[in-house]
């Protein structure tokens, strides 16, 4: 479960915009391969939109295996931690440019 602030509503929605006003890191594992790497909130969101931790677990996948099955948390980085931490930063994202042809 993601740490949240007591004062959060109950039921309603934490997603990565608020993970990151709150100043969490979000760590995501691979259930195969153990692969455990940790993003930034804002540019998790630049790739698969502002969503929920849940829906951050259903949408990756492992980078090394291939693997859906994947875990996911948010959580506030302790001081020691928020120096060590090495964050998979987000490079670009590149639009391919496609070109379909059909035969009349
Ligand atoms: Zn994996």
């Amino acid at each position: 479960m993601p740490e949240q602030p007591e004062k959060w509503p109950r039921g309603a929605v934490w997603t990565l915009t608020h993970a990151h006003d709150a100043g969490q890191a979000c760590g995501i594992r691979c259930g195969k391969c153990n692969l455990k790497r940790f993003y930034k909130p804002l540019e998790l969101r630049e790739v698969i939109g502002n969503v929920t931790i849940d829906e951050v677990r259903e949408k990756v996948r492992c980078q090394q295996c291939g693997s859906e099955w994947m875990d996911a948390e948010l959580f506030h980085p302790t001081g020691e931690q928020a120096h060590t931490i090495r964050y998979r930063r987000l490079v670009q994202i590149r639009w391919e440019k496609r070109v379909i042809w059909r035969d009349e």
